[in-house]
């Protein structure tokens, strides 16, 4: 479990697959090193980072008081960099993706055990999902806020960097972007588990005599709070966020929480579209992607909370809303007629109906087969599900 946050964009040392091409793959059968897809070198190696001086240069951060992170790095030779100064941070590369495998790791075992019949279902995978997500809870408050863009010069500062914050969700602390603060698998993966035995035994097995609260104060809501308290430009991003915080509002039964996010998406549905129905950033990709969020995850998660929630009041929402009426309906470019086949995953849907989902919003939800697909790995793939 990596301890430390990590960065997601880095270039390859050894070729020139840039940072944009994310060449550097990981996998659990060997977990210290990175391969590059393009010219197969694994890294670290005695080569990368170089040593200066004997010594690998490292970058350290006071996260806490008393606690420091370092980040060692290699120097891009001049004549090779695609920015100035640029750094090649190996090890906090290597940290982002067994983070991101080790979260996708604990929804699967949550699903896989929930969809197993109740009286043969397999402790083990009960025990690996709360044991990933009371750890997860225990380093995030520890991840060093940072700024991790393709192309660009990466920051880390302390972990509980007070406001403000960069526009455009460019603080982030768990994932490369501020938007994506709330690990949504995990709050996928808690709503299955929270009920079960096996909690309490991670508990035991790390130390806390308290795993429910320590996951829900430390991870689900500290991270909710990172994005809620993030510059809202009313972007493609915000929907994201929006997403985060109220899947954690509903996860947490949090009415302000829930409040919030309802308001801010009132708002961006009253800035965001044309009179047409159209997105305003026009294009088609674009369109298809913010209406996929509205429509998919969204309206979902407001579904059955309309009633709860008079912040609809003027605006697109509230003014066509009717409470028995899913917001997914209201905003308009999907061609009508075409209707979204139900989901093959049943473990899922149930769970959203502790979070107030009314069914998959996908096509494509992942099955065991694509689970360790590359395809589905990348983070277009992930994007274009809806998962983050
Ligand atoms: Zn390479």
């Amino acid at each position: 479990m990596p301890v430390q946050a990590g960065l997601r964009f880095c270039r390859c040392p050894g070729c020139d697959a840039t940072e944009a091409d994310n060449p550097l793959a990981w996998s659990p059968a060997k977990p210290d090193v990175l391969t590059c897809r393009r010219c197969g070198i694994t890294v670290p190696n005695e080569h990368f980072p170089a040593k200066v001086e004997n010594k690998v240069a490292a970058e350290s951060v006071e996260v806490r008081p008393g606690t420091v992170h370092t980040y060692p790095f290699h120097v891009v030779e001049p004549e090779r960099q695609s920015y100035p100064d640029e750094r090649v941070y190996l090890s906090a590369k290597r940290d982002y993706e067994a983070r991101e495998f080790l979260a996708k790791a604990v929804l699967y075992a949550a699903v896989r055990f929930h969809e197993q019949p109740p009286r043969q279902r397999d402790p083990a995978l009960a025990r690996l999902a709360c044991v990933l997500l009371l750890r997860f809870a225990q380093v995030y408050p520890a991840y060093a806020v940072h700024f991790d863009q393709c192309g660009q010069t990466k920051h880390f500062q302390k972990a509980d960097l007070p406001p403000p914050y960069r526009r455009g969700y460019r603080t982030a602390k768990w994932d490369w972007s501020g938007c994506l603060d709330v690990p949504l698998n995990l709050v996928i993966a808690y709503a299955l588990m929270r009920d079960d035995p096996a909690l309490a035994d991670a508990g035991r097995l790390l130390g806390d005599p308290h795993p429910a609260q320590t996951i829900e104060r430390d991870l689900f809501r500290a991270s909710a709070e990172f994005v809620r308290r993030q510059p809202d430009m009313a972007t493609e991003e915000s929907l994201y966020a929006y997403r985060g915080m109220l899947a954690v509002g509903r996860l947490l039964g949090d009415q302000a929480l829930i409040r919030e996010s309802t308001a801010r998406i009132n708002g961006f549905a009253e800035q965001g579209f044309f009179h047409d129905g159209l997105w305003r950033e026009g294009d088609a990709q674009a369109q298809r992607r913010v209406m996929a969020l509205l429509d998919g995850w969204i309206g979902r998660l407001l579904n059955g909370t309309l009633d709860a929630v008079p912040m609809l009041g003027p605006g697109p929402l509230g003014r066509r809303c009717r409470a028995d009426r899913s917001p997914a309906r209201l905003r308009s470019s999907r061609p009508r007629g075409r209707r979204r086949r139900p989901g093959r995953c049943r473990a899922i849907p149930r769970c959203w109906a502790v979070l107030g989902w009314s069914g998959w919003p996908s096509d494509r939800v992942p099955t065991p087969s694509t689970w360790n697909s590359r395809a589905w790995a990348t983070s277009e793939a992930r994007t274009s599900t809806g998962w983050a």
